[in-house]
């Protein structure tokens, strides 16, 4: 589930000095470096395309964008703080084990630093919980404005119930839909819209992301033209 987390330091154990030039407080000024990580097993075949979507929907938002491949969560933290839940998402007996999402945001934070940066973008196959909200289980992504990245979990976008789901164009579709929709809360500062056809709606399963397009609706446009005029570029 999208949900759009704000306000809480995830990362508390980290102190975060942000370069001042570069950031006012909690925000970017645009145009910016996008960097997108995958940790763990994540296809990388689709990576370009995502750059099309998130370059036809924020045009111009980003100067560059910039992939870093195979990261992997570190084997001594793999453990760590696990969630071990049956995924009634995917309405299957099995147990399933969790991470939080706090462990993706430090690595993401990191390769930031590392690469310079200002927005990151992890994508995981690993199944993810919310840290800022423990019953936030199964998220399809989540957002953290204050550090300005934000994670997206293919592991809930495959409906292993539906054959026509394996379809790659279709998994890979919710993917860019879900990178989009998380990187929109980074730009535009903002909750869920109530278009259903907006990128920026709520989708509480697979059936809403399908419903719902890649693009922003008009309302949610115009917020991100005052963010262009804001930066003016
Ligand atoms: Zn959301
Ligand atoms: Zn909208």
């Amino acid at each position: 589930m999208l949900r759009f987390q704000n306000g809480k330091d995830f990362l508390n154990k980290q102190t975060l000095t942000l370069p001042i030039n570069q950031f006012r407080y909690g925000q970017i000024i645009f145009p910016c470096h996008l960097g997108i990580i995958s940790i763990g097993n994540v296809s990388t075949s689709m990576l370009n395309k995502l750059r099309f979507y998130l370059d036809q929907t924020f045009d111009s938002f980003f100067f560059d964008i910039q992939f870093i491949e195979d990261t992997k969560l570190h084997p001594d933290t793999f453990e760590l703080k696990v969630k071990e839940e049956h995924n009634l998402l995917n309405k299957s007996s099995e147990k399933v084990l969790l991470q939080p999402t706090n462990k993706f945001y430090e690595i993401i934070v990191d390769k930031k630093f590392k690469y310079n940066f200002d927005i990151g973008l992890g994508l995981t196959n690993l199944p993810i919980y919310s840290s800022s909200n423990e019953n936030l289980l199964f998220l399809f992504g989540e957002a953290h404005i204050k550090h300005m990245c934000a994670i997206v979990s293919t592991h809930n976008l495959i409906d292993l119930f539906n054959l026509e789901d394996f379809k790659l164009k279709k998994i890979e579709r919710r993917i860019y839909k879900e990178a989009v929709h998380e990187i929109g809360h980074l730009i535009l500062d903002c909750g869920h819209c109530l278009n259903d056809y907006c990128v920026m709606r709520f989708s509480k399963n697979i059936k809403e992301i399908d419903r719902k397009s890649i693009y922003l609706c008009e309302k949610c446009k115009l917020k991100l033209e005052k963010v262009r005029a804001r930066d003016n570029f």
